[in-house]
């Protein structure tokens, strides 16, 4: 079920687009708190890896999707995962973790069992900035903003090889199959959520696209009524 009560901002975009950075800011800005959806496939690919079971066994990765060992942590700097209580999150945000989350992320019976912890995320709380691939349009189609972040792919390969300390050819080589695959994959994949605000991140910094994004916010939240 999803809490119509709660204000959610829902942000979906391409890798390397800014949407965790954004999200972060505008939670910080308005009390909010902000998850990234990716943390559910990544922390599925983290504990698959651990307990051995291959990316392309659908009936054990499902039945792990619901797995109670371990859980996604909304925390303020990003969001965290726990396996049998122990902190894995280091693990999670690794490039290779990225290509097992995005692999695994096309079957649809793993989409459909994490999509409840997915908007559990909104529960009890006074707004909510959710990023992900299809947050706009799965995950919370009734959001009052929806943004759909892009940049020129070759700022955001620069971007990303920057953050992990790689070169921008490796960088490019793995987001470029990476975003071919969730754009392309039948199930939930990667596009514009109908009413969501498209923003071209390439020639602005984070504070520019942060001021963007919260106008809208300010704007919608001006006119909605819970
Ligand atoms: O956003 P992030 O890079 O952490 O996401 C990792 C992978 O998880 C994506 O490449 C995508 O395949 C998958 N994902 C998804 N739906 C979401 C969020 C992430 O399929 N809402």
């Amino acid at each position: 079920m999803i809490d119509k009560k709660v204000f959610v901002v829902a942000i979906d975009g391409p890798s390397a687009s800014g949407k965790s950075s954004v999200s972060r800011e505008l939670a910080r800005r308005h009390g909010w708190v902000w998850v990234s959806t990716g943390a559910f496939y990544r922390g599925l690919a983290v504990v698959a890896r651990e307990l051995g079971v291959a990316t392309s066994d659908v009936a054990k990765l499902s039945a792990l999707a619901d797995d109670e060992r371990w859980q996604v942590v909304l925390a303020d700097d990003r969001t965290r995962v726990l396996l049998d209580g122990k902190d894995v999150t280091d693990q999670v945000y690794r490039e290779d973790i990225g290509n097992a989350a995005s692999t695994i992320s096309q079957i649809p019976a793993v989409r459909s069992r994490l999509l409840e912890g997915q908007r559990r995320c909104a529960k009890g709380v006074a707004g909510l900035v959710a990023e992900g691939r299809d947050c706009g349009t799965v995950v919370f189609p009734d959001a009052p903003v929806k943004i759909y972040l892009t940049a020129h792919s070759e700022h955001r390969f620069e971007r990303r090889a920057r953050e992990e300390g790689r070169s921008v050819e490796e960088t490019r080589a793995a987001q470029t199959q990476r975003d071919l695959q969730d754009s392309t994959r039948a199930s939930a994949p990667l596009q514009v959520a109908p009413g969501a605000v498209v923003i071209d991140t390439s020639h602005l910094d984070l504070p520019g696209v942060v001021n963007k994004v919260d106008d809208l916010v300010k704007a919608a939240l001006a006119s909605w009524k819970n």
